[in-house]
């Protein structure tokens, strides 16, 4: 199963573009839908909010009268955690209940307005935001029959565009016709929606031989967000952006490279199946070349990301032992040192030329070995402190 959070701010064409995702066949849950049953007439909740804050907050009908909550709990901290502590719960519950209804194989996207700001972002395999600019949105919106200064208001209250841009994975400009959009969640969903969720379920890792590319300048951006969905899915252990991709002005293959730190090499074996099923595959154990002391203190557990368009290399090793370090050290070093990185940038531009038939990458990562291997002694000389066993 793949958990794909969608969201943007009011008016943005989040529900077009669900549509579209369920027309594909994705199994969209609507958060807002999710509130609204779970305060209908005859509903525990509503039974709940009654008690909470009198039957003044119902219509004649029965029915909740949104305006007069709304009034109670606008200005009062303590009566909106009140009403949240009732009806959150209820949501959860009810989302999960469709997940877990959900088939194995299938597509859930989770259509929630309040995503960034509920910092929901983690929690999915991959998040889309769906962007069109406020007057735009505030035009669509006066179409759709909302009040302008209503929609203003509640947009006002939203997440910013910056706040939005650095959870989405994907980026979908609505700015344009509903075709144009539309286009671009029908590719989404064949070129990476789908094969996503197959390398999920059958646990594959994106494969492929990636080029060396020129530094990207969003590679740090794109590494942040992808630490804490690691973290969120690794225990909210230490997760560190390490290899070439982390070292402003290198150029490198597109794939990022991350650390997450364990306490012990079982422990690494206790979350592997989490991080599997977050979408971080685990593909075997494996050794870091040795590079001094114990072989022991090199050996890791190596997982890789099941997404197609954003290859990731996950090294799960022991927090503070000897792999750990070096890979922070060597980062370091090259970010500190221009001549080093500019001798590793050539080094690496030859090799991958010498291997460009080399479809895993092996032989290429072995050729840059006694290069690494050397790199040991500079390293203990720049950092002035001998460490080279
Ligand atoms: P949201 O669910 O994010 O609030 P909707 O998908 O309901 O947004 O879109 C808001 C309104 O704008 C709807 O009436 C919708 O039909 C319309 N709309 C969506 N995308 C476009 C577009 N590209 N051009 C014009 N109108 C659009």
């Amino acid at each position: 199963m793949l958990r794909v959070g969608l969201s943007g701010g009011i008016g943005s064409g989040k529900s077009t573009v669900a549509g579209r995702l369920a027309e594909h066949g994705a199994i969209v849950i609507d958060a807002d839908r999710l509130a609204r049953e779970v305060v209908e007439p005859g509903s525990q909740g509503l039974r709940e909010i009654e008690e909470a804050f009198g039957s003044e907050v119902l219509d004649e009908s029965g029915a909740l009268n949104r305006a007069a909550l709304a009034a109670k709990v606008f200005s009062d901290d303590q009566a909106r955690a009140a009403l949240n502590g009732i009806t959150h719960p209820k949501i959860g519950a009810r989302t999960a209940e469709l997940i877990a209804a959900a088939p194995e194989d299938a597509i859930v996207v989770h259509d929630v307005p309040l995503l960034v700001e509920g910092g929901l972002a983690p929690m999915y395999h991959l998040v889309v935001i769906v962007h069109a600019e406020v007057e735009q949105r505030v035009e669509r919106l006066k179409g759709r029959g909302l009040d302008e200064q209503d929609a203003r208001s509640r947009m006002a209250k939203q997440a910013d565009d910056g706040q939005r841009r650095r959870v989405a994975d994907v980026w979908l400009d609505n700015s344009g016709t509903p075709d144009r959009v539309l286009a671009e969640v029908d590719a989404l969903w064949a070129d990476r929606l789908v094969p996503y969720e197959a390398n999920v379920r059958l646990r594959r890792y994106a494969s492929g031989a990636p080029k060396l590319v020129p530094y990207d300048p969003t590679w740090p951006e794109q590494a942040a967000r992808i630490a804490k969905r690691i973290e969120a899915a690794g225990g909210q252990r230490r997760v560190e952006h390490i290899g070439s991709t982390s070292v402003p002005g290198l150029s490198a293959k597109d794939v990022l490279d991350f650390q997450l730190g364990v306490a012990s090499l079982d422990e690494a074996d206790e979350i592997a199946e989490a991080l599997t099923q977050a979408g971080f595959p685990l593909i075997g154990p494996g050794e870091d070349s040795v590079k001094y002391g114990d072989p022991e203190g090199w050996k890791k557990r190596l997982h890789a990301g099941a997404d197609p368009k954003r290859r990731v290399n996950l090294h799960v090793r022991v927090e503070d032992g000897p792999a750990w370090d070096w890979a922070i050290r060597f980062r370091d070093w090259l970010r500190a040192d221009d001549g080093a990185r500019r001798e590793y940038e050539a080094v690496k531009l030859e090799l991958s030329e010498r291997h460009a038939a080399d479809v895993d990458g092996f032989a290429y990562g072995d050729a840059k070995e006694p290069w690494m291997s050397a790199a040991v002694e500079r390293m203990a000389a720049f950092y002035k402190d001998g460490q080279t066993s």
